[in-house]
């Protein structure tokens, strides 16, 4: 694997390339299984693999949040080898936001980002679209590789992408959330919980299992307030959301509709760390 730290080195890496299929995954780092298995469908679909490992900051609404999450660039490099990625795309701040971090571009993302973590985490989604397009620009891929766990995210950018109007040039591909045996959704920020919490935070999904097992039969708003009875009573001290939504726009449902897919979707906080998750009911 070739780590690449500046977009000129990446750029003239890619040159060189041939114009073959690029595969990109953008990543935070602290890798788990969950982006492995996002390098490992790029591989398979696309002839050059890049990742990136970037914490972004214009993304955190929060700033303790930031300062605390996990950076194990060591292991991260040996999984992305063990993975064969390509090439892993490093860069500083400066190498991103070359005019500092207040000349920000302002993309309409609509009711998406009025909505679930839109509402909960201020200004989130636009320091996400900040970062992607900037590493879409440099990265030029063929196929853009997101997960599942990050439902609404995933919409964002393909809100992204059209507004870019990249929709010809660009495919986007969602990969299905990776799990531990418990079922709780891997994840970086679940390095900062403690073996009970880690073992408490299962509720999550077993919550959003009871919501799949019951959306046809109970009404959503009797769900909802039994999921919530199950999170406080098993660790959770604080929900920000659960919500039943349509999956392909995310508009809130109140009630059960055989010719809608739809979608539960999550956020509470166990100990210090929020969490969150999502279920394709259907
Ligand atoms: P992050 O490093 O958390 O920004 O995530 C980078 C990419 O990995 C995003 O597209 C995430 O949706 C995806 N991802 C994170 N956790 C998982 C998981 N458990 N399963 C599948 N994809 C994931």
């Amino acid at each position: 694997m070739i780590i690449c730290k500046t977009k000129t080195a990446l750029q003239l890496l890619l040159k060189n390339k041939n114009q073959q299929p690029i595969g990109f995954v953008p990543t935070m780092g602290a890798l788990h299984k969950g982006h492995i298995a996002l390098i490992e469908e790029s591989k398979k679909q696309t002839s050059i693999t890049v990742c990136s490992i970037f914490i972004n900051p214009t993304q955190f609404n929060d700033k303790k949040d930031f300062e605390k999450y996990p950076v194990t660039i060591e292991s991260d490099i040996l999984q992305l080898e063990q993975a064969h990625c390509d090439i892993l795309f490093l860069p500083s701040v400066e190498e991103i936001y070359p005019n500092g971090l207040s000349s920000l571009t302002q993309y309409n993302l609509g009711f998406l980002e009025e909505i679930l973590e839109g509402k909960y985490r201020a200004n989130h989604f636009q320091g996400v679209c900040n970062v992607v397009e900037r590493l879409l620009r440099i990265v030029q891929p063929h196929i853009l590789f997101l997960g599942q766990k990050d439902y609404q995210q995933c919409r964002v950018i393909a809100q992204l992408i059209h507004l870019m109007q990249w929709q010809h040039t660009l495919k986007l591909v969602i990969l299905p959330t990776i799990r531990e045996a418990s079922g709780l959704a891997m994840s970086s920020r679940n390095s900062r919980l403690t073996a009970d919490e880690k073992q408490k935070a299962t509720t999550i999904y077993k919550a959003l299992q009871f919501i799949q097992n019951n959306f046809t039969k109970q009404s959503f708003s009797s769900l909802q307030k039994e999921a919530s009875t199950m999170l406080l009573n098993n660790g959770f001290h604080e929900i920000d959301y659960i919500s039943i939504c349509n999956a392909e726009n995310l508009q809130p449902t109140q009630t059960y509709s055989s010719s809608v897919k739809h979608i539960a979707l999550i956020a509470a906080f166990i100990g210090s760390v929020r969490l969150i998750d999502n279920l394709l009911l259907d």
